[in-house]
């Protein structure tokens, strides 16, 4: 029997970081969401930049129908499955030469922590037992279980949960728009990376395991993007250092950012990846890790990876991600990213001669943030009082269009928005993101 729709949340479902009411959502297509009261909203950040190839696409639903009339489950040590084979194969032709073997699990914490777990397993594999640290950056944001939080540099979420884990040592991210720094002069990626190896010598080298980095920025930062030479740089220093470089790809991964990793617009290979968000795109709960094979051979020599979600690799998440891929492929949305990113870029960028509270705009393709500040020369932040990051994102809201927000709280940045809608969007779209953000935008002037 259809349960009616509710239209308020239920008082039994937990939710946490908000007591404000959020609409109950009835339907999504593509890039759009209608609540049951029949407002729609454009889905202006893909959920958490999830739903990359937009809203209920008909290809992945067909393929996970026909999915689910052959079988939902199959427990990974018992039963090899159809889907799962086929995605592996296919992501590892997406990866970095070498990176063949593709560990699936449920979601992007899930995904670093098993980036974690068989870095270590390969140090112990191959006579390294002393490495075991994780140099992350400041600010970061590599997931919330305990492992993952551990190299999170984001105070809010990590620091009430110091004492319960290993903290990890964290160099800055490089944010060379805030040291007045030119991004594309490769001595500003040289200093930055510099940093890296002062804090793997500080540590003691062979007391490093790896080094972890978003390759683009997600929420923690705003769609950072490196400046010229710091992903070549951190490569070099990693591998001079026997440190495994991790590429933590749960954001900026998929094809979002105009490249299917966000690594690739360095060519640069790490040596493991982590995956999920617009892998699953929404769809199912789904992430991958993905290591090279120097690092998957002598951990599977010395007996396995002793490792293992009960979900993983399941054959209905595994269609639906095949799907995805497939979707992605056939309609050249990581092109149409690169296309219509650029586009909506240009126009973020035009806002900011009529808001001089937008103090920068940064991101690729289509992972793309502005910043308020509330002086564009010193890029001092707005006053905490105003709760920018609140009230601009419900203004938003008022108009019809979803932005995700994030205040980084060290003190130097502002608070920033990310505008990242699904890769399936248009010239129509761009223009009815900008009408829908300058009016929430004047509003909150
Ligand atoms: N890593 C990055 C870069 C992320 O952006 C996120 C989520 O926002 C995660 C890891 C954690 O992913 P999940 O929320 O699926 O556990």
């Amino acid at each position: 029997m259809t349960q009616p729709l509710l239209n308020a949340r239920p008082e039994s479902h937990l939710f946490y970081q908000t007591r404000a009411r959020r609409p109950v959502l009835a339907e999504a297509r593509d890039l759009h969401i209608w609540d049951v009261e029949g407002k729609r909203y454009l889905d202006g950040s893909s959920g958490a930049m999830v739903s990359n190839i937009g809203h209920s696409h008909p290809h992945v639903l067909a393929a996970m129908r026909a999915q689910m009339d052959k079988s939902t489950f199959g427990y990974r040590l018992h039963f090899e499955t159809d889907p799962s084979e086929r995605l592996a194969a296919k992501t590892a032709a997406l990866m970095p030469e070498g990176m063949e073997k593709v560990f699936f699990v449920s979601g992007g914490s899930e995904a670093v922590e098993s980036a974690l777990k068989i870095a270590r397993q390969y140090a112990l594999a191959t006579g390294q037992g002393s490495r075991w640290k994780v140099i992350s950056r400041q600010p970061s944001y590599h997931g919330c279980t305990l492992g993952a939080l551990a190299i999170t540099g984001y105070g809010p979420l990590a620091d009430p949960f110091a004492p319960m884990m290993r903290v990890m040592p964290k160099i800055p991210a490089p944010r060379a728009y805030l040291d007045g720094l030119d991004a594309d002069d490769p001595a500003t990626g040289a200093h930055y990376a510099a940093m890296l190896e002062a804090e793997i010598i500080a540590q003691g080298a062979d007391s490093v395991l790896a080094f972890i980095v978003e390759p683009i920025g997600g929420a923690s930062t705003g769609a950072l993007v490196p400046p010229a030479g710091y992903m070549q740089a951190v490569r070099e220093i990693c591998t001079r250092h026997g440190v495994l470089l991790i590429h933590d790809e749960v954001m900026c991964g998929g094809g979002r950012t105009g490249a299917f990793l966000g690594g690739d617009h360095w060519g640069v290979a790490p040596d493991i990846i982590a995956l999920s968000k617009g892998f699953g795109a929404g769809y199912a709960p789904l992430g991958a890790m993905i290591a090279h094979d120097r690092i998957v051979n002598p951990v599977l020599d010395q007996g396995g990876f002793a490792h293992g979600f009960t979900y993983a690799g399941n054959p209905l998440a595994c269609a639906a991600g095949l799907a995805v891929l497939e979707v992605i492929e056939a309609e050249g949305l990581t092109a149409n990213a690169a296309r219509i990113g650029a586009l909506l870029k240009s126009r973020l960028e035009g806002l900011m001669d009529r808001f001089p509270f937008i103090g920068d705009v940064r991101g690729k393709g289509l992972l793309l943030a502005f910043e308020l500040v509330a002086d564009r020369q010193t890029m001092d932040p707005l006053p905490a009082e105003l709760n920018a990051y609140v009230e601009l994102v419900e203004l938003a809201y008022a108009e019809g269009l979803i932005i995700y927000a994030r205040r980084t709280r060290d003190g130097r940045a502002g608070d920033h928005f990310l505008v990242c809608p699904p890769m399936t969007a248009t010239e129509t779209h761009v223009d009815e993101i900008i009408d829908k953000l300058t009016a929430a935008l004047s509003a909150f002037a």
